[in-house]
């Protein structure tokens, strides 16, 4: 790995006072470049522009893919990632499904860990704030010709993400447009499914809606994903939520969600969840929590669901009976290494 370093830091206090998300990048970005069928070596550099000709086939064809993991920071100034591996693998499933070339670990993980360590001082350290990490790979060969490109720039960005007010969201259940199709691409984390989807979301936010829950695309009978989450149900004391599948994105945090729930004995259900069966848990009382689970915002409580032209309530449940609130509590408190982690998640810097 090359390592350039910025002759002068631009860091200073006032980028953690920033209120908006993925705005303020930090000292240094790594590139790598592929080209004759290999990754030449990495080099982290400052961060700044680089230049690409509007024939770049990413432009054109979408070639390209990216993730979203964070470095925290707790008193003691030690700096985590939290489960890095799973976005590497998951990364290169996203490469596959679209035909790009894998990326080594020593470029992803590697590269990883030499960039946050570089830009340490970037990763705020109050609870709820921390370090974007943003992977992406785009198709650079200059050619308009509808086929894979042969070339590629892999990336590593930081940028700082700040503490959001949280609260529940309004989410309406997906029953014309579809986010992905069985046999596409909707567990990869290309950059042409969010494009697809922000304008049906627009479409529910002049009904004020904040977001939407996607459905299957063959019948709009199941629940499957909102905005960038995955989708979790309580009904009763039972915790729901649909399996991965080629629709779906694997998340890191469903994942690790699902695991602290299994510890902690709770009563979960993997399995494809009906529009209808939340409808009906709402009307007999029994739909207690809905709410989805991601990198950004660990997990997200929604509120209100709109069913069709019905708009329903959920209760507002006291913090110690949700159980989404707890399991964010908890996990949070793994990912700022605030205590002990069980499963070994934690990756120090
Ligand atoms: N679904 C989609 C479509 C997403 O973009 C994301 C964010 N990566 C997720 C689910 C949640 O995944 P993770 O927990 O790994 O952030």
């Amino acid at each position: 790995m090359i390592i350039e370093k910025i002759a002068e830091s631009r860091f200073n206090d006032s980028v953690f006072e920033s209120t908006v998300f993925g705005k303020e990048f930090s000292d240094h970005m790594l590139i790598a470049h592929y080209k004759d069928g290999k990754w030449g070596e990495a080099t982290i550099k400052p961060y700044g522009p680089i230049t690409m000709t509007p024939a770049a086939m990413s432009f054109h064809y979408g070639q390209t893919i990216f993730e979203g993991m964070k470095a925290y920071k707790n008193e003691n100034d030690d700096v985590f990632i939290f489960r890095p591996e799973k976005n590497f693998e998951r990364f290169n499933l996203s490469a596959a499904r679209l035909n790009m070339p894998q990326i080594p670990k020593e470029i992803f993980i590697d590269g990883l860990k030499a960039i946050v360590d570089i830009d340490r001082k970037w990763v705020p350290q109050d609870y709820g704030t921390s370090l974007y990490i943003r992977p992406v790979m785009f198709a650079t060969e200059e050619a308009v010709s509808a086929r894979s490109s042969n070339e590629y720039i892999f990336a590593i960005l930081l940028a700082y993400a700040p503490s959001y007010y949280e609260k529940p969201l309004s989410v309406k259940i997906a029953d014309f447009y579809s986010r992905a199709a069985q046999g596409g691409v909707g567990f990869a984390k290309c950059g042409g499914n969010y494009a697809a989807s922000f304008f049906p979301a627009s479409e529910v936010q002049k009904e004020g809606y904040d977001q939407i829950i996607w459905t299957d695309s063959i019948e709009h009978k199941y629940i499957e994903e909102a905005g960038t989450m995955n989708v979790m149900v309580r009904i009763g004391n039972k915790l729901l939520t649909a399996p991965t599948s080629e629709r779906i994105l694997n998340g890191v945090t469903r994942d690790s969600v699902l695991t602290l729930a299994k510890d902690a004995g709770n009563d979960l259900e993997i399995r494809p969840v009906e529009v209808k069966e939340l409808y009906d848990a709402y009307k007999s009382g029994e739909l207690k929590e809905v709410f989805g689970c991601g990198t950004a915002v660990v997990i997200t409580q929604y509120d209100t669901i709109g069913f069709g032209d019905e708009r329903v309530q959920l209760p507002h449940l006291a913090e110690e009976d949700s159980f989404a609130l707890n399991l964010k509590k908890k996990l949070k408190d793994i990912q700022y290494g605030l205590v002990e982690d069980p499963h070994g998640w934690r990756v120090k810097i």
